[in-house]
């Protein structure tokens, strides 16, 4: 049992999904306190209304306020290698195919991945994970997709799942094969598709527990949407739930094939459109933006204030990956979801926690504060979460809980 009091401000976040148009509207209970007893809440309110557990442990918030754990519902943080030369001949001004030509971009990932045993991923992920969790983020998804052959991907897999037994933060396989052609398959990409969809493969990933989500990069550039579907729809006869990379540099039809295969959520969609605005509302598709990719490549955000007027749950992620947004800190990206994408300090609480859940089919336990659900609480010494936005960059995490558990405690 415990009971986190003097809380200034509790940012009562509604189950998810959200629709963008109610995405600003939390409730908010000042000078509050929540009690907790075997990982779950138990109770939250005003704190003259707590009495009977006078006794229990207590975590003192000093008038801070107090939000779900964060979630990081798009990342691909499993990963080997460093691409800082890559990052400095951008700001040189060389290009894509310059970098490519020269030996960079995913394919340096791709090497050393291949050439990283299981614990090398793990010890090299741990870290990262241990920095996330510093942030105040208690739920990751992690993609594969940097192996590109079957067993290496299945080793990415297996490694996501070791590190969830490793440390606090619950994470979420994602199975992301289809991320490119590898080289050696450079003009027969159905080749490549035969062996990572082969039926054993798949049935494995299930049977072992290895992802919950099937993702594919759904691009002229990588794969078209003819095999996109082909992908989503043999994963989806193993229980894989789709996922896009959809409309981040073309409108090639993917969140219109997200739609059409029931896909959980579209990710980027810097460059969507009504229509297929459209399609994911109806078809209950979570929109999932990355702004720290569009801030760290230099190019224009997706259209935020256009998915929210079209009521679409939309949520916000760090895409952390060693290419285009080499950013773990998801409160960053929070704030540049605010100053670059114009939205509200409190649209972007509900799109990292509760709308973040929804994309990862966890709404019903996590992302939320309510009766019941799983006690996944950060503490943050700023009085309001408006206050934590506007900080822009500073580390405003004072105390994590996860599970009912105290994971994370600087100097309360
Ligand atoms: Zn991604």
């Amino acid at each position: 049992m415990l009971a986190i009091r003097n809380i200034g401000e509790l940012n009562v976040v509604p189950r998810g999904p959200v629709g963008g148009r109610s995405m600003g509207d939390v409730e908010i209970v000042a000078n509050a306190a929540v009690l907790i007893r075997d990982g779950r809440i138990e109770w939250f309110g005003p704190q003259a209304e707590l009495d009977a557990a006078d006794d229990c442990p207590a975590l003192d918030a000093r008038g801070g306020c107090v939000i779900p754990g964060l979630i990081d519902c798009h990342t691909h943080t499993v990963f080997a290698g460093s691409r800082e030369r890559e990052f400095v001949q951008r700001l040189e001004g060389k290009s894509y195919a310059e970098i490519a030509e020269s030996g960079g971009g995913i394919r340096v990932t791709v090497e050393a991945v291949r050439n990283a045993s299981c614990d090398e991923l793990v010890e090299l992920a741990l870290p990262r994970l241990n920095r996330m969790l510093h942030r105040g983020v208690t739920t990751v998804e992690i993609k594969s997709g940097y192996g590109l052959t079957v067993g290496t991907e299945l080793k990415m897999l297996e490694a996501v799942k070791r590190l969830d037994a490793l440390q606090p933060i619950e994470l979420v396989g994602t199975y992301l094969a289809a991320h490119t052609t590898p080289r050696e398959f450079e003009d027969r990409p159905d080749d490549y598709l035969d062996l990572i969809l082969d039926d054993s493969v798949l049935s494995r990933i299930r049977e072992d527990g290895l992802a919950e989500f099937c993702d594919v990069f759904c691009e002229r550039t990588a794969f078209d949407v003819p095999r996109s579907r082909r992908v989503l729809l043999a994963a989806k006869r193993f229980g894989l739930t789709p996922k896009l990379h959809a409309d981040q540099i073309t409108q090639c039809g993917a969140t219109l094939l997200a739609a059409e295969v029931g896909a959980i959520s579209a990710d980027h969609l810097e460059n969507t459109h009504d229509k297929a605005i459209a399609a994911m509302k109806s078809a209950g598709t979570v929109g999932v933006l990355l702004p720290g990719c569009s801030f760290y490549l230099g190019v224009d955000q997706a259209p935020a204030r256009k998915l929210l007027d079209a009521d679409l749950p939309v949520a916000v992620a760090t895409d952390l990956n060693p290419g285009s947004s080499m950013i773990e800190s998801l409160p960053l990206v929070m704030s540049i979801a605010c100053i670059q994408a114009k939205m509200t300090p409190t649209e972007v609480l509900v799109a990292a926690t509760a709308n973040a859940a929804a994309a990862i089919n966890r709404q019903d336990r996590l992302g939320a504060i309510g009766k019941g659900l799983q006690a996944d609480l950060i503490v943050l010494d700023v009085p309001n979460f408006d206050r934590c936005v506007y900080e822009h960059g500073r580390d405003a995490v004072r105390a994590v809980v996860k599970n009912g558990e105290v994971v994370v405690n600087k100097n309360l």
